[in-house]
């Protein structure tokens, strides 16, 4: 049943300024140079059904081509001073700060997201070099001592070699950053693959760094997860390859990970579960969940999807729910600082999202608020709440990636817990609570390689984040990413 549905419009740009592109090609060992293929891949704008350009279909011959230029240039990148690399990465923080504005207004136009998230998304990807620049320093051998007679013990970090890397769609800058400072800071060169549906960002930054990293370091080669991130993953010369992704892409490289032995590093989906104690300040977390829930439209893997309150103050939750969500404003890119949703990704994820709320409203759940498809051009869709939800309903378990929370209830603290560890994720969760024995014990009974504590996606470049269970393992971000992109070396040494 639709209970109510909001009164959601679209606030579109007068005029949006015309996005800066990168230039068309693969980069590698340096510079853009053509494709081996012709073919090509049309990016578009999500908010206006524009195709922005197109960027070629990359093949096995392009990925081939650019682990070589990683692996020639990586001897000489591991061989430069912690200090050295660091310089690099500052002046590449300093870069994309000098062309803030430009990686924006080129970030919403491939995403369809609204400035405030395309703002964050830049200023966390300046912060996330200049955390790596500092942990590349600091990030020392780990000691050395006696453990045997007569031998001295040292035990060296030592780079890892070629790194594949492989991003997603929804924070393309973003996610390239998290993966490519700690690689170089830990003295590594890689090759990455953006999404085929949001390469430009990384690929403008290619073009915006090439005369500050050493050739070869930094490759960049576009195309299809089937044919470029499956001969990443498979690719003998790779030593080790990250991906942030579906669950599914995640299993096929491992699997084809496994053919050369090398490490892997997953970052996958999530569905974080949002407990709320009945002594929680409700309106903070009805805030919380405004924020968290449908932050980047709610493509967000750890996005406050699945709200759990207890049933006392199920109804008073709600109520501030709703009426939080019904505040939501909605904006193509270029429509104003105040937008907090744009635009779907592409036509197939939003029709993707809007089967859910089909299945949705045939498993007969409410709808409170949102639930619809909004007028196009452009991929939008309503922010939604949809309550009533049962134990085991499908919306609990399922990754949606779209605006939609869903609230169920529970009765005992006991329950809580199992019901919000009832899921094949375990990226992040939230508890709610002014009851300090819950705050500390709740987090430690939460199988989630985060969970904030009357908080929700507050992240900090200093802190690790990365799943448990099926969302993966890798840690990325703080001094956990440097040593995942890292190998460890014993040298024993006889004094005699
Ligand atoms: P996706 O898995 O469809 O694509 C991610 C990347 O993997 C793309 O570059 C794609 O081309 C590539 N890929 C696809 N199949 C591949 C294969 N067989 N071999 C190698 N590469 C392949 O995911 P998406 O739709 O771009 O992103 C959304 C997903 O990412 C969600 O599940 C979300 O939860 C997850 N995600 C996780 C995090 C995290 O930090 N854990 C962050 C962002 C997104």
């Amino acid at each position: 049943t639709i209970a109510e549905t909001g009164s959601f419009t679209v606030r579109r740009a007068a005029d949006a300024p015309a996005p800066s592109l990168p230039p068309f090609g693969q980069f590698i060992g340096g510079t853009f140079v053509a494709s081996s293929s012709a073919s090509t891949v049309d990016v578009e704008n999500p908010a206006t059904e524009e195709i922005l350009t197109q960027v070629p279909a990359g093949s096995v011959e392009d990925v081939d081509a650019a682990v070589a230029a990683a692996a020639a240039a990586k001897a000489a990148w591991a061989a430069k001073t912690p200090k050295d690399r660091s310089s690099v990465l500052l002046r590449i923080a300093d870069i994309i700060e000098a062309n803030r504005e430009l990686l924006e207004t080129l970030e919403s136009a491939n995403t369809g997201k609204p400035a405030a998230v395309a703002e964050d998304d830049i200023s966390s990807a300046i912060d996330t070099f200049r955390f790596s620049a500092g942990a590349a320093r600091a990030f020392t051998t780990l000691g050395a001592d006696d453990y045997a007679e007569n031998h001295t013990s040292v035990i060296f970090r030592e780079p890892v070699g070629v790194v594949g890397v492989i991003t997603p769609w929804n924070y393309p800058l973003l996610m390239a950053a998290w993966k490519i400072a700690p690689i170089l800071a830990a003295g590594n060169t890689l090759v990455l693959k953006p999404s085929e549906q949001t390469p430009l960002t990384t690929l403008k930054l290619a073009e915006l760094i090439a005369s500050e990293v050493p050739a070869g370091v930094l490759n960049i080669v576009t195309g299809s997860g089937r044919v470029v991130g499956n001969r990443i993953s498979e690719h003998p010369d790779v030593d080790l390859v990250a991906i942030t992704g579906s669950v599914g892409s995640g299993q096929k490289v491992a699997a084809n990970a496994a053919s050369t032995v090398k490490r892997v590093h997953l970052e996958l989906g999530g569905k974080a579960p949002v407990v709320v104690f009945e002594d929680a300040d409700l309106e903070a977390a009805a805030k919380g969940v405004r924020e968290a829930g449908f932050w980047n439209g709610g493509q967000e893997c750890g996005a406050a999807c699945r709200v759990l309150v207890h049933e006392s103050v199920a109804d008073r939750f709600t109520d501030l729910l709703v009426r939080e969500v019904k505040e939501i404003s909605i904006g193509a890119p270029g429509a104003g600082e105040d937008a907090e949703i744009g635009s779907m990704i592409s036509g197939a994820h939003y029709r993707r999202v809007l089967e859910a709320l089909e299945d949705i409203r045939k498993d007969g759940l409410t709808i409170a608020v949102g639930g619809n498809a909004l007028e196009g051009p452009g991929y939008f869709i309503e922010p939604t709440v949809v309550t009533d939800v049962p134990a085991g309903a499908a919306i609990t378990s399922t990754e949606i990636f779209g605006p939609v929370v869903s609230v169920e209830t529970f009765s005992t603290d006991e329950e809580a817990i199992a019901r919000a560890n009832e899921t094949i994720y375990g990226l992040a969760a939230s508890v709610w609570t002014t009851n300090a024995a819950r705050s500390l014990s709740a987090p430690r009974r939460l199988d989630f390689g985060t969970v904030w504590v009357n908080s929700h996606l507050v992240i900090a470049n200093e802190m690790p984040w990365g799943g448990f269970k099926g969302s993966g393992y890798g840690r990325d971000l703080s001094i956990y990413a440097l040593e995942d992109f890292s190998r460890t070396k014993h040298v024993m040494y006889n004094r005699g």
